[in-house]
């Protein structure tokens, strides 16, 4: 089967090499430059669950993947706007980790690195240029063309696939921005990573090594704006939020991204096209789930398409996925939503929920296996 993947992003270049290893001729178009992992740490890290770093080591990617920027955690904690806290362990379901805080260029180019191996063709800084979905061609900015069995949409929340298959996408910008920090912190650090509710909403912290973190500040636009070419009083603002929790440390770098949330209305088209990750679902980062959603998408549609023919694969496909990652955004949402709430019924109820899960054991382990994938 000749399959085009548009889009060579964490999502697209993973599921390259997945459907590569089913022996099917796999090229990649990727509209900008290829990555390389250079310098310090990129701003843009992903925090990858327990089963996906399983499966990026089944995929050969995670041996590939620099040392120096990917770092497993143990331990993971949320704090309500009360001050409830609830802290899991990799104890509690007895794993080495819960996961890894991974840069997204270095885990982009080990699986870019992974293309020669699987005989996988790969044409850098090209787009589509036409789109034949009848008779299975693509013609490229390059002007070569290109004919297909399978075409994955793998570009994005702006996926160029899924408008030309005039797939409908629904969503909403929540007003927020995220800031992230990278952040040389003076008192070693634990492999712990954790998030305090406010009002404004959540901040985080991400542990890169002992003593590198990338801290994360969830604002409105508006309270974010006003911070715009002031760049030291960002940095105090960040030092406010933070000193109190890990002490005396130095920002490097920052910057912010805008928060929204988007849902393909169909992940397939023309029994021919899928769309996965970001193309298909973007969902608010604050529990980190996005690429492992993607992730979870490539692992899915390898599965289907190893049992049954395409247009039943696709079906198949999609009727999972769409309900699992739908299921995920409606519960970002009512954590977005509810641990901000400043009503007392709502904090209240979260509360004698967290203090259930601290006390009920075998709740808290499935909680957390949940959290790592399982
Ligand atoms: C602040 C922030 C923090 C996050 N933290 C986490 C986290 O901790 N854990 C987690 O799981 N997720 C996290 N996410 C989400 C995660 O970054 C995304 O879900 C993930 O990057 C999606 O990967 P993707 O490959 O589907 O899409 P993208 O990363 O958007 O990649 C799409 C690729 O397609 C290319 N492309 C676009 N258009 C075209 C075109 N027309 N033709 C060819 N190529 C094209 C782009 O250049 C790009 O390389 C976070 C997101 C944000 C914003």
């Amino acid at each position: 089967m000749n399959v085009v993947v548009v889009g060579g992003g964490m999502v697209g270049a993973s599921a390259a090499v997945s459907i590569a290893k089913l022996g099917h001729h796999v090229t990649v178009i990727e509209a900008g430059k290829t990555v390389l992992s250079e310098g310090d740490w990129d701003l843009r890290i992903s925090s990858i669950h327990l089963r996906n770093v399983e499966w990026l080591k089944e995929l050969g990617t995670w041996s590939n993947i620099r040392a120096e920027r990917k770092f497993m955690y143990t331990d993971l904690a949320v704090q309500t706007l009360d001050g409830y806290r609830l802290n899991f362990s990799n104890n509690d379901v007895d794993a080495l980790a819960l996961g890894a805080m991974v840069e997204n260029n270095a885990l982009q180019e080990a699986l870019w690195e992974q293309f020669s191996e699987h005989n996988i063709s790969v044409y850098s800084e090209t787009r589509v240029e036409h789109f034949d979905l009848t008779d299975r061609r693509v013609r490229l900015s390059n002007g070569e063309i290109l004919t297909y069995d399978l075409l994955l949409g793998a570009d994005g929340a702006q996926s160029q696939v899924a408008k030309a298959a005039q797939i409908g996408q629904r969503g909403w910008d929540y007003d927020m921005r995220c800031m992230l920090a990278i952040a040389d912190v003076e008192k070693p650090l634990p492999a712990a990573t954790w998030e305090i509710f406010r009002s404004e909403g959540p901040f985080a912290l991400l542990p890169l090594n002992d003593h590198l973190a990338c801290l994360i500040d969830y604002r409105s636009e508006q309270q974010w704006q006003e911070f715009t070419g002031k760049n030291e009083a960002v940095q105090q603002s960040l030092n406010n939020v933070f000193e109190p929790h890990i002490g005396k440390h130095t920002i490097t770098q920052f910057a912010s991204f805008p928060l929204r949330r988007q849902r393909a209305l169909r992940y397939i088209s023309h029994d021919s096209i899928a769309l996965i990750g970001d193309a298909a679902h973007s969902i608010h980062p604050l529990a980190g789930q996005g690429v492992n959603l993607g992730f979870a998408d490539v692992q899915e549609l390898t599965r289907q398409l190893v049992e049954q023919p395409l247009p039943e694969a696709l079906a198949k496909y999609e009727r999972i996925r769409m309900q699992e990652n739908q299921q995920m955004m409606r519960a970002m949402d009512a954590i977005h939503v509810g641990f901000r709430s400043q009503h007392l019924l709502p904090r209240g109820l979260l509360a004698l929920g967290l203090a259930l899960v601290d006390k009920v054991a075998p709740l808290k382990r499935e909680l957390v296996r949940k959290a790592i994938g399982f």
